[in-house]
């Protein structure tokens, strides 16, 4: 079968495409024909690799596909389309048995340290497959399935956003932001946005943000304390981290929190406590979604109240230029790759 996979570490000179061994499925698993997938941040970071990382290499990265059942589907009849949630649970441990299947012992992320879905054919257990209905794309299923239950989790389990209450996301343009706007803007809170330029800003409009912050033009931090008339917003939505996180921190209400799923910016940061007591804040992480939110997240999506975006399509073939794409800072929404 065909996939992308790189050999060595290093840019996105070092993906490439060829042939490689079909997956064998073992017992419980479906084979899916993969006919998109998206690219997320994960793909850069594993490319690159990171100190202590032993991957088997090649390695084929890919945490977002959709396509179509082949055989070992149980439920599912060879020939059903599916989208693939790549949150890999045990189903067995104490966090699974709760419900709460991102939080497994053994947890892993598709593509990540296990092959991913920039191939022919992937093997993966029934349960990380979700039917799709036949008015959703491949493209936009595989656009959508990461980010918007990264989102979700975050905001609406994770963050208890309620109807009223106001958001601010830091940073524009991205997946999981594009569709963290979306989500809180269907909570019924308002949204607001900071965007490093016109472009971003326009999309984050777009897609239902109220009060959009160009940072290139102002001290976002003082802007939004002037435009909540010094109060400070409900909840901040921080994906960036080191070079955000202290203005977030004073962004923030009394009481109000501060969620991340994410670390754009680099993994370390400092901040400065006398922000977190004084003014009682709470600093949320989380990543990804149990199975259940996934299931409700895309049936958002199936019926079109959810949106994802897509930048750009690239054949299999085109996997460097995709690379290439995604570490532009240019991209708006989601760069999939069509099998
Ligand atoms: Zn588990």
């Amino acid at each position: 079968m065909q996939a992308a996979f790189f050999r060595q570490h290093g840019g996105p000179e070092v993906m490439e495409t060829g042939s490689v061994p079909e997956p064998v499925p073992q017992p419980g698993e479906a084979l899916v024909r993969i006919r998109a997938a998206a690219l997320n941040r994960v793909d850069k970071w594993v490319r690159d690799g990171w100190p202590g990382l032993k991957l088997p290499l090649p390695h084929i990265p890919g945490s977002d596909g959709a396509g179509e059942v082949l055989s070992g589907g149980g439920q599912f009849q060879p020939g059903q389309r599916v989208v693939i949630n790549s949150s890999l649970s045990c189903g067995v441990c104490e966090f699974c048995v709760a419900g709460q299947d991102n939080l497994c012992e053994r947890w892993a992320l598709l593509g990540e340290t296990v092959p991913g879905a920039n191939a022919e054919l992937l093997a993966l257990p029934e349960r990380q497959l979700l039917a799709l209905p036949d008015n959703v794309s491949f493209e936009q299923a595989a656009a959508a399935a990461l980010v918007f239950q990264t989102a979700w989790h975050s905001l609406i389990t994770r963050g208890q956003l309620r109807a009223g209450e106001t958001v601010l996301i830091v940073g524009a343009g991205g997946g999981v932001n594009s569709a963290a706007i979306q989500v809180a803007g269907l909570a019924g809170a308002k949204v607001f946005v900071v965007g490093s330029d016109a472009r971003k800003l326009a999309l984050a409009a777009e897609l239902g943000a109220e009060v959009l912050i160009d940072r290139s033009q102002a001290d976002w931090g003082r802007q939004v304390f002037q435009l909540t008339n010094r109060r400070g917003v409900d909840v901040v939505v921080d994906n960036v981290g080191a070079p955000t996180l202290m203005t977030s921190l004073r962004a923030a209400r009394k009481g109000g929190r501060i969620l991340t799923v994410g670390n754009t910016g680099g993994p370390r940061f400092e901040l400065d406590n006398r922000y977190l007591f004084a003014k009682h804040l709470s600093l949320i992480g989380s990543t990804m979604s149990t199975r259940a939110e996934f299931a409700a997240v895309m049936g958002l999506v199936f019926t079109g109240r959810l949106r994802p975006v897509i930048d750009s399509t690239f054949a299999l073939a085109e996997v460097r230029a995709a690379h290439a794409r995604l570490e532009s800072g240019e991209v708006l929404g989601k760069i999939v790759l069509a099998l």
